[in-house]
């Protein structure tokens, strides 16, 4: 067995600007854990050497984007030849780069792809210099590379693979490619390939004209292509399931919603998890290593997390505090502190992930936090997501406007560095989606392995994982809701987590205990990549 797994970004660490959020981040956490479970497995992804932007916020609130020059040469080698696919008409050559990803038990490739080659037209240059840059013009090519341009990398680097795992559509033309070096035999292709699906919001799935793809995709187009890929419009999802052997969700809900919008596919879910070595601070790594040690190999370990003494995760979570707090007093002068109860919301901001629903009653909301909770907030819209940039805004106005009442702030850039140090840091970790567009959500898992609470909205993992009142707290219960609605849950559970914050702390230390024992040992990469071998690799 060994599974060549495609994604069209991976996020690994802080100085590999190669992803945007969750999907980069899952695929760089699943490449983790098989590293450390030593599962044969490659990445292959495309090198951004513009990567995604850096944020910064001007004084209008307003998010301005910087793309800085990545030079990979410090963290992967580039091998000694060249792809070349045909794209157009024209010969686009693709180098590649290796870059090797270390675990406990082996090491993985992960393979970067790269168009920005001296020999190549200037505008086929410029196909991989930018993450989710672009137009549609450009996306095609980028999935032409990944999924042509992969494909041919892998016959040359690993003539072994025996499963191709798509993650998202965004990589489905290598099964054409598949498809013409399997005589055109659409079950054969079918029996090497895995397809996960990551959005249900539709806009998430690519689709293309017929036009655009055959004038880029030329002779990889089947005649059927119509039939296996949609009527109208070239639907990469469509065509992934349709020459997938096995598909699935990433949570049992975003199964359940999959198998709604694509009637008559089979599609299973396996919930996401986060990779326990590169989320756990160092705080809780040291807590971790003298109470429980072995949870590095075995992160199921953590469920005897429950014998930590109260005062030693008190004392932990509170180093871990001061670390947030001191960058967060740092850059804007905020005059936080470790003693009051502090919420995070960090994620895309984008319409329906609501950022800014706990806003809906400044009045009620300021009364509430006086002098007792601090809120902080980060994340970064898509350059083209005008919505999500409003929202960056009004953020940033309440924060000024209400200075003086509120304790609130916006940090700037939130990528895995500032993802680390919050989810590390904080006492709460807030989600607010308009459910059921949370696919699975990975970050308020990134807190329970640093003894955080999760306040979310029944969607995505923490509909499976929430225990009201005993591991985190729901916001509403296992149906959709309106805004307002959610808003009346929201302020009824932040009521009850304040008091018991202030009144309660035995019970306090004890739901940050049940958030470590019931939920770490389940939403973690090495159980999920363990899932997809069991039940679709081998
Ligand atoms: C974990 C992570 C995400 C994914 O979080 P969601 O819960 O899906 O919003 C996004 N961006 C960064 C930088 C992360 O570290």
């Amino acid at each position: 067995m060994k599974v060549a797994y495609f994604s069209m970004e991976i996020g690994l660490n802080e100085n590999i600007p190669t992803y945007s959020g969750g999907l980069g981040i899952l695929a760089g956490d699943h490449i983790k854990s098989a590293a450390d479970l030593n599962i044969p497995i490659v990445g292959i992804t495309l090198l951004y050497k513009r990567g995604y932007f850096i944020q910064t916020i001007n004084p209008m609130g307003h998010q301005e984007e910087i793309y800085p020059y990545f030079d990979p040469r410090a963290f992967m080698e580039p091998l000694p030849f060249k792809v070349t696919i045909k794209l157009e008409g024209r010969d686009v050559h693709i180098g590649v780069w290796k870059h090797n990803q270390a675990g406990i038990k082996g090491r993985v490739p992960v393979y970067f792809l790269d168009t920005d080659l001296p020999f190549n037209a200037p505008e086929d240059r410029l196909i991989t210099q930018y993450l989710y840059g672009g137009d549609r013009h450009t996306r095609i090519c980028q999935e032409m590379v990944l999924g042509i341009g992969g494909y041919l990398a892998m016959k040359r680097l690993e003539r072994d693979i025996t499963t191709y795992h798509l993650n998202e559509g965004h990589a489905v033309f290598l099964t054409l490619a598949l498809l013409k070096d399997l005589d055109g035999s659409e079950e054969k292709v079918r029996e090497k390939c895995v397809f996960t699906t990551h959005t249900p919001v539709p806009a998430g799935h690519d689709k293309f004209s017929y036009q655009l793809a055959e004038s880029i995709l030329g002779d990889y187009l089947p005649r059927n292509i119509r039939q296996l890929a949609g009527a109208d419009q070239l639907n990469t999802t469509v065509l992934a399931l349709n020459l997938s052997r096995a598909s699935n969700g990433v949570s049992q809900l975003h199964g359940e919603i999959s198998r709604q919008m694509f009637p008559g596919f089979n599609i299973g879910h396996i919930t996401n998890g986060v990779h326990h070595l590169s989320w756990t601070g160092p705080e809780f790594m040291g807590l971790f290593d003298n109470h429980l040690p072995g949870w590095r190999e075995n992160p199921q370990l953590l469920a005897e997390a429950r014998k930590i003494p109260d005062d030693e995760i008190r004392r932990t979570k509170l180093n871990a505090k001061k670390r947030l707090i001191s960058y967060v007093n740092g850059i804007c002068a905020a005059g936080f502190t470790e003693e009051f109860l502090t919420i995070c919301f960090a994620r895309r901001a984008t319409a329906y992930k609501r950022a800014t629903l706990i806003f809906s009653d400044i009045e009620y909301l300021s009364n509430l936090a006086l002098d007792r909770v601090q809120f902080i907030f980060a994340g970064k819209a898509h350059p083209q997501d005008e919505a999500g940039k409003l929202l960056i805004e009004e953020i940033t106005h309440i924060a000024k406007q209400h200075e003086q009442k509120l304790r609130l702030v916006f940090l700037p850039n939130y990528n895995i560095w500032l993802a680390s140090l919050m989810t590390q840091g904080t006492d709460v970790w807030l989600n607010t989606p308009r459910r059921p567009r949370e696919a699975s959500g990975t970050s308020g898992m990134k807190v329970c392995f640093n003894g955080g609470i999760n306040m979310s909205v029944l969607d995505g993992w923490w509909r499976e994982a929430c225990n009201n009142r005993v591991n985190g707290w729901a916001i509403g219960d296992d149906e959709d809701q309106s805004d307002d609605e959610a808003v009346a849950d929201l302020y009824k559970d932040l009521e009850d987590m304040v008091s018991t914050y202030y009144a309660s702390p035995k019970q306090w230390v004890s739901i940050m205990k049940n958030s470590i024992a019931d939920l770490t040992p389940v939403f973690n990469t090495h159980r999920m990549v363990m899932e997809y071998m069991h039940k679709y690799y081998i």
